[in-house]
């Protein structure tokens, strides 16, 4: 059975970008027979907001895309302190998990290059919780971008697990998250796809049994070329909802932006697994899930 996740992050409103990743989560779960959890993504303390997590909710019912599952109990990373905890205690005993004092300043880029590895320092406040990360290659086939191989200790080096200011991080979160929840596809913009070896790689690293398949699919772009962060006056889902569209309207808007349809026409959310269905790709996530 297909299990996906729709999993924003609190920090702004819903836009564009948002409905393009729900059509892809909902459509390809759906054209599978699978079903679509939701998960608020709110471990960065100091950027998330609770009315940007109910703003979140209300569009999304608004545009009719509704989680398998329920909101009841909404599943939020702020309150899983204690299962991050305990998957931090599963990695110190096989591996090497150590004190970091560095800041992203101390950081040339993104790879960083084991300065506190043996430094033996403390846990304690103003210092982050990296793992020490091997060599070697992980590989995996992404329905859309096909067979890719990342090379995590390349890559970003010992990974952080927690920041300076005691959040657990994205990579790790996500990572403890997908394995509980038993994700078998994880849906996401390509602009996440760099971030799979390491998700991979922390997995097996935390005992992690078989792996989920990915799917990164386009993002919408900017006509400068950037992708969409912020809801903005075109973008925006209630910007959009003011303005009197439907919510057919909205997901049309956004499927024809990452040409999912030839010119726009409006599609409602219950019929977002027809993208997918007879194509060769829902074909293929049809043939994964049966594996
Ligand atoms: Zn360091």
């Amino acid at each position: 059975m297909v299990l996906s996740r729709f999993a924003p992050a609190p920090t702004g409103f819903l836009h564009l970008g948002h409905v393009v990743n729900a059509i892809y989560v909902w459509g390809l779960a759906r054209a599978a027979g699978g079903r679509v959890l939701l998960r608020m993504e709110d471990h960065d303390r100091i950027r998330c907001r609770p009315e940007y997590e109910s703003s979140i909710l209300d569009d999304l019912a608004w545009l009719g895309f509704e989680p398998d599952d329920g909101l009841h109990p909404l599943l939020r990373q702020s309150d899983r302190g204690d299962v991050y905890r305990d998957a931090l205690d599963r990695l110190r005993r096989a591996h090497h998990v150590y004190a970091c004092e560095c800041s992203r300043k101390h950081i040339a880029g993104e790879r960083y290059d084991g300065f506190c590895r043996d430094r033996g320092l403390t846990d304690g406040s103003g210092r982050g919780l990296r793992v020490r990360v091997g060599s070697g290659v992980e590989t995996f086939d992404d329905l859309l971008l096909g067979v890719m191989e990342h090379e995590p200790a390349g890559q970003c080096g010992d990974l952080l697990l927690r920041d300076r200011d005691g959040n657990w991080t994205y990579q790790f979160a996500v990572t403890v998250d997908d394995m509980m929840q038993g994700i078998t596809d994880v849906i996401r913009g390509e602009d996440l796809a760099s971030s799979t070896g390491r998700q991979l790689r922390l997995r097996l690293m935390l005992g992690g049994a078989g792996r989920p398949h990915f799917t990164h699919h386009p993002l919408i772009l900017k006509p400068g070329g950037e992708k969409l962060s912020k809801s903005a006056a075109d973008t925006g889902v209630r910007e959009l909802r003011q303005s009197g569209l439907t919510p057919e309207d909205v997901i049309g808007r956004a499927a024809a932006a990452v040409g999912l349809i030839g010119q726009f026409t409006p599609v409602a959310a219950h019929r977002v697994a027809d993208f997918f269905r007879d194509s060769p790709r829902g074909g293929r996530i049809h043939r994964a899930s049966s594996r």
